[in-house]
């Protein structure tokens, strides 16, 4: 059985002219998948009976629920989705009064091993198809709208498992089916791609979607860096801001470098400097991030007034500073923490 969910419109357009159906069919069939969230082809009511028959004998809508669902005492939900192979994946709804961001996996553990962060701990399973992103955002959406009718996801975050450019082809077309008018419709500007900075697309990925992004810096000072985030030694950030300052960030799009703020280790005058020199000029926000302890690492996050502190220097040489509220710690959903390493 193939699925629809992940088709573009131009796929359900060869796809209802295989099935022998008007053209028209195709628009109707995006927007019940799409617009109607639809779990199954016979629903697709404005369609002849016969037409959804001859789809169901190949297609499928391929919608799958959540499996597991696990409430922080802060209000973060946890969910997790077995995909085929018995292949396990995490996302996170975080509440902030009506307001619901979604953070999204693009990849069953991830392969680019960062010291500190539990996704990496657990290595690399399998890239996710599209339509395993987009049935994990139409799920929690409705699961949104279930939990309060007036709920829904205003803002998607690629920063759940994986690295997003990594699985370049499958998160593009995702991008494209969340912003397109046939689709879901979203402004790319509620949604944010997080890299380590994979350097080997990047470009195509600026190039080619208007999303804002979200760099993890971590540590500027390149033999630092290294070794908490190995991808440094292949793609150094300083090649990654090159090729960032080619683009405008003045406008719309926004670029984020997010940097969690360890103790005595990326947190010291020296460092602040660094990241000064590399991002001079270069508009854009430094977002930090309090450490959530993750098992098998020694690493200790800068406390409160530490960061504080560290976030007023960033200011004081004209930086937007901002520190993350982290969310769903009590549940391993915070950031850096999801893993399906015990489960699988
Ligand atoms: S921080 Fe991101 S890129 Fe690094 S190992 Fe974790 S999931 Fe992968």
């Amino acid at each position: 059985m193939q699925v629809l969910l992940g088709q573009t419109s131009e796929q359900i357009t060869t796809i209802a002219k295989q099935t022998g159906a008007p053209s028209f069919t195709a628009k109707q069939i995006c927007e019940w998948i799409y617009k109607k969230g639809a779990t199954d082809i016979m629903q697709m009511s404005n369609l002849p009976l016969k037409l959804r028959e001859k789809l169901a004998e190949s297609y499928t809508v391929g919608r799958t629920l959540y499996s597991k669902e696990v409430i922080s005492a802060d209000g973060t939900r946890k969910y997790l989705f077995e995909y085929s192979g018995g292949v396990l994946v995490e996302a996170v709804l975080i509440f902030d009064g009506n307001r619901v961001t979604l953070c999204i996996s693009t990849q069953a553990g991830c392969k680019m091993n960062c010291a500190f962060c539990a996704t990496g701990k657990m290595g690399f399973v399998r890239n996710l198809y599209a339509n395993e992103i987009l049935n994990i955002y139409s799920e929690l959406n409705n699961r949104c709208r279930e939990i309060n009718s007036l709920l829904k996801i205003d803002n998607i975050v690629f920063m759940g498992m994986g690295e997003p450019l990594d699985n370049y082809q499958e998160v593009k077309t995702s991008l494209d089916i969340l912003t397109a008018r046939w689709g879901y419709a979203l402004s790319p500007h509620r949604i944010t791609v997080s890299t380590c900075g994979f350097l080997p697309k990047m470009k195509e990925f600026l190039d080619n979607t208007q999303t804002d992004v979200a760099v993890s810096l971590h540590n500027a000072i390149p033999s630092e860096r290294k070794d908490i985030m190995p991808i440094e030694k292949a793609f150094p950030i300083e090649k990654v801001v090159e090729l960032l300052r080619q683009y405008d960030w003045k406008k719309q799009r926004r670029l984020t470098f997010e940097y969690i703020v360890f103790n005595n280790l990326n947190d010291t005058a020296r460092h602040i400097n660094a990241i000064a020199r590399l991002l001079n000029g270069l508009p854009c926000r430094i977002n930090l991030i309090p450490f959530n302890t993750v098992p098998e690492t020694l690493f200790v996050g800068a406390d409160k007034d530490s960061m504080q502190q560290f976030a007023a220097k960033l200011k004081s040489k004209g930086f937007n500073t901002t520190i993350r509220q982290s969310k769903g710690a009590d549940i391993s959903a915070a950031c850096g923490l999801l893993s399906t390493k015990e489960r699988n």
